[in-house]
């Protein structure tokens, strides 16, 4: 099955509302250059109607880093996924790493949240990804089943709308990258996986990979069989980096 290559740009809790404007229009109007690709940014919150201005005419999709997994209501700071939609959002992060070991987000918050995004029209682009201990200790097959047990329930119907990046958390941030063989492996597995539950699905969903992805190790990561595009942190706040990832995708 053919799937289209996905890059997507994690802009973490960086920039202003200037530099986000000046990035946006940049891969806004740079983003053309690629139309066998699907592209999409995910700015912090704050930055989300500057960008989705910035990306009004281009074929580049705004996303966001995290949501909540509650509707509406009586959850003071939180962000619900219509208000995200009604934004302008076609994608949202959950699971990152960050989120798991940072802000608490259980196994299962993380399947909520991604429940929620479905619900508002928006696909989740689900991480998952082992520590350098979990590496070592030969566990990254078990704690990546863990991860993925409340999605493959119910023939992984969690699954049909949404997006699953790998990112080794040894990876993230390090200048780490999992070798291209190594994240093929992961891939491999994690489709593997689904297969046992849905195998139509496993055929056709897209598995990114993510961790010091860079313009001068994408081509080969991306060229693995299993790997259908990226999640890019630090390299998506610079312009030409991220416009050259997205050509080794294209
Ligand atoms: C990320 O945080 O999703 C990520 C992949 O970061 P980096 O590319 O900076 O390793």
């Amino acid at each position: 099955m053919d799937r289209r290559p996905l890059v997507v740009g994690n802009w973490k809790m960086h920039g202003s509302i200037a530099s986000a404007r000046a990035l946006a229009r940049a891969v806004a109007s740079r983003g053309a250059a690629y139309p066998n690709i699907d592209i999409a940014i995910c700015p912090p919150f704050l930055h989300l109607g500057v960008v989705a201005h910035e990306l009004r005419s281009s074929r580049v999709e705004l996303g966001a880093q995290t949501l909540s997994e509650f509707e509406h209501g009586a959850y003071t700071g939180e962000i619900a996924a219509a208000m995200l939609s009604d934004i302008g959002c076609h994608w949202v992060i959950v699971g990152h790493s960050e989120r798991r070991a940072l802000f608490g987000d259980s196994i299962f918050a993380v399947a909520a949240k991604s429940e929620a995004a479905v619900a508002a029209g928006l696909t989740p682009i689900i991480c998952v990804g082992e520590t350098l201990v979990e590496r070592k200790n030969g566990t990254t097959n078990e704690l990546l089943l863990e991860q993925l047990r409340p999605f493959t329930e119910n023939g992984c119907v969690r699954l049909h709308k949404a997006v699953i990046a790998y990112e080794p958390v040894w990876a993230i941030g390090t200048g780490e990258t999992a070798s291209p063989n190594e994240a093929q492996e992961v891939h491999e597995f994690i489709r593997a996986t689904i297969a046992k539950h849905n195998a139509p699905l496993a055929d056709s969903i897209r598995l990114l990979y993510g961790g010091s992805v860079k313009p001068d190790n994408a081509a080969e990561l991306f060229a693995m069989s299993d790997v259908d595009g990226g999640l890019i942190g630090g390299a998506s706040l610079k312009a030409e980096d991220f416009m050259q990832i997205c050509g080794a995708a294209s």
